[in-house]
């Protein structure tokens, strides 16, 4: 079994999210994390949790690049999904995202250490999206009294990256389909990773790996992530598959 840590099935790109979900099972992905964008995602996602309670699990939280004025009011509903009888998982996804657009880059600090100190509060981990944004988070993570757990997901970093996130804390590491891309470097990363900080995700439905890249991605693809990422590593894929659950299970505490 296969666990994709990061999709997004439930946005609009997927006429059927539900046929998108039963096409990952089927290709053996037996597990996939939910995170949240903003408050228009909220209802869809957990809609497509509900239906497939047991194949899927949903994180809360603002991502960065939603973030505006209004950023305070939001905070405050996302918030308020924690006092819901769903079951979280973890805080996601919040980050830093500096690449589109860096008006909002103050602010986009402190919805993040809130974030993470909701996490802390909670005992749950958090789902790092952080992109042009290592400074920032790390700064953030640095400076907050009680540090949790979490993944820097679709990590595309250098080593020396790895070494920097590793001098703050233990963290995992969300590789998807830009593993496989011709022009990528990070196949050189993945020893210094690790598979036993691994993930493997997809976020559908962006990022699609070879040979579908720049098509539509969905969950069922991430067997070519698994296999590419299994022939660097020079492990079979069964044990990709078993450590990389294993990991996903850990972390997010899953009950697979
Ligand atoms: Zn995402």
């Amino acid at each position: 079994m296969i666990v994709d840590t990061h999709t997004h099935l439930y946005l609009p790109e997927f006429e059927s999210p539900s046929a998108a979900v039963e096409r990952a099972i089927g290709a053996g992905v037996g597990h996939m994390v939910f995170p949240n964008v903003d408050l228009s995602t909220i209802e869809p996602m957990l809609a497509l949790h509900k239906l497939y309670p047991d194949n899927t699990s949903v994180a809360m939280g603002l991502h960065p690049t939603e973030v505006g004025d209004d950023w305070e009011s939001v905070l405050a509903r996302i918030e308020s999904e924690f006092d819901s009888t769903c079951k979280f998982v973890a805080v996601g996804e919040i980050g830093i995202d500096l690449y589109w657009d860096k008006t909002y880059r103050l602010q986009q600090r402190e919805v993040f250490r809130r974030q993470v100190n909701w996490a802390a509060d909670r005992g749950l981990p958090v789902i790092i999206h952080c992109r042009e944004g290592l400074d920032d988070v790390l700064d953030v993570l640095s400076s907050v009294e009680r540090l949790p757990t979490g993944v820097f997901h679709s990590f595309g970093g250098s080593v020396a990256d790895v070494e920097r996130i590793r001098s703050i804390g233990d963290f995992y590491f969300g590789i998807n389909g830009i593993v496989t891309f011709k022009n990528s470097s990070l196949r050189d990363v993945l020893p210094a990773i690790g598979i036993d900080r691994l993930f493997l995700e997809t976020d559908s439905p962006y990022l699609a790996p070879v040979p579908h890249r720049g098509k539509r991605n969905e969950s069922a693809f991430i067997v070519h992530t698994a296999a590419y990422v299994a022939n660097v590593l020079c492990l079979s894929q069964q044990d990709v598959h078993d450590i990389t659950t294993a990991n996903a299970s850990s972390l997010f505490n899953l009950e697979l």
